[in-house]
């Protein structure tokens, strides 16, 4: 145990100790590989200490080597790490909130750890928290007055264990709507029944990828490689088929005050949720509200955390939050989408799981033009939420969808531009405070 402590102590205040299992396997070369241990490290990310399972047993003199090898990597790492002074960003209660839940896994029925933070954070605003049966959590604001439901899922694409061959490489059910392109060479973990197993999907060496007749390399099938020999060695792991599979990305803050990391969809949405809870903690307005963290959006088309807690809640009106597509990004062209990254809030105006109420719609721009918020507009075939559940609960619900845009939104490196999640904070604020009994009454009327 002296030997991991020292380890935690070398990797873990300039990065993260990642090892996999399996001495003298060197699946991922960081700087050094050694013949106990491989081991990369990122810095400025605290260390997972669950991803260490395999416990050096070298002899002295190895560990002194790698010592010796790793200590210019450390201190190159720390140096990096404290590079730029840091900035007030560093410090910014939102920037933690992302960091935080943006790198925690919760493929869709897997949100425990999102469920977590969301329900911990919820506590300071409400003492009203409850549960669907999925697992989706309600926290609700006042008492009385129209019924507003903001949404956002916990959950994040990912995977599924789905059979271990006996050379123990591991075959995964995707889960959600992933491009081929994005799956090979990643970081991702499994959660076995010993707790979070750290796995790499297989890419092949480029010196020996097979290449069709025209010279084009061959579609390769996705396997995760966890270190493991053999099944043994992965049962060992207590990896076993139907675990959850999540992928792995480092939150990290980029130029212009944009943010990367992997699960903006939906965490960006269950972050902005958090913020307008605790603005209207304490603000007066004649509206009760209900904010809820969803569970299995991703890759189901009932989008079922959304329809059984829009049964308990019986709003009168539901806004999904969720990510925007920016599409100013070469390639697609304009008729794919339409938001810019920095544009501001956005707002759907078409997806395949919901046409949004028209005077809802209009009264959300009529809103962001009083508060002089920039609001953009999106149509994207290949889009559905939360919102295609809400709009059918009992006999029907005025719901639209408003965006915080992000590029990327289905991979494990996304980016968010922080200004357009101010500006959706500052929105949807000014949305629960100018609705009424009246106005929900007028957006819910079809008396023509
Ligand atoms: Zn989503």
């Amino acid at each position: 145990m002296r030997s991991i402590t020292m380890w935690k102590r070398i990797v873990g205040r300039a990065g993260r100790f990642f090892a996999l299992a399996n001495r003298e396997r060197k699946i991922c070369s960081g700087l050094h590989g050694a013949r106990e241990y491989i081991i990369f490290a990122h810095f400025a990310v605290p260390p997972l200490d669950s991803f260490v399972y395999h416990l050096p047993r070298g002899k002295p003199s190895i560990m002194r080597r790698m010592f010796s090898c790793l200590l210019p990597f450390c201190l190159a790492s720390q140096i990096h790490a404290q590079g730029p002074p840091p900035s007030t960003q560093d410090a910014d209660r939102v920037v933690q909130l992302l960091k935080e839940l943006t790198e925690v896994p919760g493929p869709p029925g897997y949100e425990e750890a999102v469920r977590k933070i969301m329900t911990d954070r919820m506590r300071a605003f409400t003492d009203k928290i409850s549960y669907d049966g999925l697992g989706s959590v309600i926290a609700q604001q006042g008492d009385a007055g129209p019924r507003i439901m903001l949404d956002a899922h916990m959950d994040e694409l990912g995977g599924m264990v789905r059979h271990i061959r006996p050379d123990g490489f591991i075959s995964m059910e995707m889960l959600g709507y992933w491009l081929d392109r994005a799956l090979p060479d990643q970081r991702w973990v499994i959660i076995g029944s010993k707790g979070a197993v750290p796995a790499v999907t297989d890419i092949w060496d480029a010196h020996i990828a097979p290449h069709d007749a025209q010279g084009q390399a061959q579609r390769q099938e996705l396997f995760l490689d966890t270190g493991a020999r053999n099944a043994a060695d992965v049962a060992a792991l207590g990896i076993s088929p139907g675990d959850p599979v999540a992928p792995v990305s480092d939150f990290a803050i980029l130029a212009n005050h944009r943010y990367l990391a992997k699960a903006w969809d939906d965490r960006v949405g269950c972050a902005v949720m958090l913020e307008v809870m605790r603005r209207l903690a304490k603000a007066a307005h004649p509206n009760q509200v209900f904010y809820v963290g969803t569970v299995q959006e991703e890759g189901s088309i009932e989008m079922r955390g959304a329809a059984t807690s829009a049964r308990i809640i019986n709003p009168d009106v539901g806004f999904s939050l969720e990510v925007g597509i920016p599409n100013d990004v070469p390639g697609p062209g304009p008729e794919a989408a339409q938001e810019v990254l920095g544009g501001g809030p956005g707002m759907m105006l078409y997806t395949f799981s919901e046409i949004p109420n028209r005077k809802l719609v209009a009264y959300v721009k009529r809103v962001a033009a009083d508060q002089h918020i920039p609001l953009q507009f999106d149509f994207v075939r290949g889009f559905g939420d939360d919102a295609g559940a809400i709009k059918l609960n009992g006999s029907g619900v005025p719901v639209t969808t408003v965006l915080v845009p992000a590029r990327s939104t289905h991979a494990h490196n996304g980016i968010i531009d922080r200004g357009d999640f101010d500006r959706t904070v500052d929105l949807m604020v000014a949305l629960i405070h100018n609705l009424d009994a009246a106005t929900v009454a007028a957006i819910k009327s079809f008396n023509p």
